[in-house]
């Protein structure tokens, strides 16, 4: 039987969002969990052609930043920020600091806040048309309070 759509483009419904809860799953932060900070996609700009070069550290080019995960510490010096005007130059601290790094969205998997496990997700359209994700376990919907 014919699929009724070729290759769908980037769902209308994201996977993961931020401020879902995700668990690792690979990696030196694996199986831990943390609250999405940030996704970051990365569309196929013309001006990106050349990462072409690059494939296959990204899978798909969508990745996310756990709050608290993938952390990878950067020793700084202080150092002045850039300030203009008048104001007194101020003094970046140096020290070590934990910066989130980002991590591959097929790394992460969506944790379900009602049943409590991993889930894949399923989309649902609501009457009003509307689409919503919803864990494939339980069916409740995961809608990402705003
Ligand atoms: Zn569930």
């Amino acid at each position: 039987m014919a699929r009724q759509y070729q290759h769908a483009p980037a769902t209308k419904v994201p996977e993961i969002r931020k401020g879902d809860t995700v668990v690792v799953l690979a990696g030196k932060d694996a199986g831990k969990r943390g609250t999405v900070e940030r996704v970051i996609r990365r569309t196929a700009a013309p001006s990106a052609a050349r990462s072409t070069y690059r494939r296959g550290a990204t899978g798909s080019g969508t990745s996310v930043v756990v709050d608290g995960l993938n952390i990878s510490k950067r020793h700084t010096k202080p150092r002045p920020m850039a300030t203009q005007g008048t104001q007194a130059p101020q003094m970046q601290p140096g020290g070590i600091l934990d910066v989130a790094q980002p991590l591959d969205i097929s790394k992460v998997m969506l944790v379900c806040p009602k049943c409590d496990r991993p889930t894949r997700i399923k989309h649902a359209a609501l009457e009003n048309g509307r689409r919503i994700r919803v864990c494939s376990h339980c069916g409740s919907p995961l809608e990402v309070k705003s």
